[in-house]
């Protein structure tokens, strides 16, 4: 994996180059968000460069977020074994409704949009040990709702530095746009989002947040990016009222 570094206390960890997963840095280690692809769990490891993994903290449950999820828990048990019990992943944390999701239900709560869940929701071992709500904080991170593209969607802000770390409510691969607006360079993300006006709601929250940078599953972070959040959303706003 490709690492680059996007401020002194965020990593981003890219494959193939559209798949990212983060390494945020604590005092008493790392927390690691979101699990890239199956097989990258030794180059996580690797970029970890001996710092423990303290957290693992998800923003959903699709295949390209938690792929290497039980690799990474396997890589802490076994450091943890060797006797160094600093290496010991000691949280997986998950928001309590995407849980639901990555447990093969994909029921819909009262007050849902009535749309079918999409996306590979791929079987992992590994159970959350902490199911998160909205305003949890995860290390220096806060829990921001951003439901949408999956129903227990979540992105976390850093607390410290106004970092952004949004998975898949905004990608950036081919164009900044929201969830669900489609990008013909790489519509993955789109294809696979559940409700966009869930999504577009979201974003304006997210927004809101006034986010000092725009880390995103797909595509590279963008710096001071609430004039390109701004237009996203604008974007998704007309692709609606065109339905
Ligand atoms: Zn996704």
């Amino acid at each position: 994996m490709r690492a680059r570094r996007l401020g002194p206390r965020l990593v981003q960890l890219t494959r193939y180059g559209a798949v990212n997963c983060f390494l945020v840095t604590e005092d008493d280690g790392l927390t690691l968000v979101d699990c890239a692809m199956a097989g990258c769990g030794r180059d996580i490891v690797r970029a970890a460069g001996g710092v423990p993994i303290r957290r693992i903290a998800l923003t959903h449950g699709h295949s390209d977020h938690v792929g290497a999820l039980d690799e990474v828990a396997a890589a802490g048990v076994e450091v943890a074994k060797a006797g160094a019990a600093a290496g010991t992943v000691a949280e997986v944390a998950v928001s309590a409704r995407e849980a639901r999701l990555m447990a093969g239900d994909r029921s819909l709560d009262a007050g849902e949009a009535p749309s079918p869940v999409r996306g590979s929701y791929r079987a992992v071992r590994t159970r959350p040990t902490r199911l998160l709500q909205p305003g949890d904080r995860v290390g220096s991170l806060r829990v921001v709702a951003s439901p949408g593209h999956t129903p227990g969607h979540v992105a976390f802000l850093d607390t410290r530095d106004g970092a952004l770390i949004a998975g898949d409510a905004f990608a950036t691969l081919g164009g900044i746009a929201v969830g669900g607006t489609v990008r013909w360079m790489f519509p993955l993300p789109a294809m696979a989002t559940w409700d966009r006006a869930t999504a577009l709601a979201s974003a304006r929250v997210l927004l809101g947040q006034n986010p000092s940078l725009l880390a995103v599953g797909h595509g590279a972070a963008l710096r001071i990016p609430g004039v390109a959040m701004d237009r996203a959303i604008a974007e998704a706003e007309r692709g609606l009222r065109r339905g």
